[in-house]
């Protein structure tokens, strides 16, 4: 026997979600049929929601709410308390979460919504980096961080955009976030690059209390 179209669908919906495989995805759609209208309901105007009224912030293309008032700002922008003399760069709004997460950041972001990456054929002009030296002409910022990732793509984009910022821009300091050894780490099994990271991202140790 086989499924009704309606279930099948909806099986074969979220088998395609990743994580999601073929025997969990029959058994959040019997959760489903099962669940008051309601509450089922509820999900699917989440979704809605998700897929109608999220869209990229008009300054640094973080995740925002559309707005009837306007271009939309992401809670970050709109944020009067944050320093914006500073603007961390990162790959994908995640990343943004992650570092904001540590609560050691005030300043501001831009998001380039992807990394230069010769293997899949992008390049600097696939990424939001026009909108970045847009924002460099205003002449408030000082500093640019770049958060991207510590691998081969995102060292690529990393040096293509210090290559444009710094030739544009030459007054804007341009740093990386440091990487070395994370807490936990025993120094004789950290590997060269880890280390090689860790000497050159030192940090000068404060004078107090000595
Ligand atoms: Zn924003």
């Amino acid at each position: 026997m086989q499924y009704t179209t309606t279930i099948q669908n909806l099986i074969d919906a979220f088998s395609s979600l990743p994580g999601i495989g073929a025997r969990s995805a029959e058994r959040i759609a019997f959760h489903l049929l099962k669940l008051p209208s309601e509450e089922a309901l509820s999900l699917a105007r989440a979704i809605h929601d998700l897929k109608t009224r999220i869209t990229h912030c008009s300054v640094c293309y973080n995740l925002a709410e559309l707005s009837s008032e306007g271009p939309a700002l992401c809670e970050v922008c709109r944020d009067a308390r944050r320093d914006r003399s500073t603007i961390c760069v990162v790959e994908q709004p995640k990343d943004l979460l992650a570092i904001d997460a540590s609560g050691t950041y005030h300043g501001l972001y831009h998001v380039l919504l992807g990394r230069v990456a010769p293997l899949d054929g992008t390049d600097e002009s696939d990424l939001t980096i026009g909108g970045l030296l847009e924002r460099l002409e205003g002449g408030e910022v000082r500093e640019v961080i770049f958060g991207t990732n510590p691998n081969l793509d995102g060292d690529l984009t990393l040096l293509s955009m210090q290559k444009t910022i710094g030739e544009r821009f030459p007054g804007i300091a341009l740093t990386r976030l440091a990487r070395g050894l994370a807490a936990g780490t025993q120094i004789e099994y950290a590997n060269r690059s880890v280390l090689d990271d860790a000497i050159r991202g030192r940090q000068s140790l404060s004078t107090e209390g000595r």
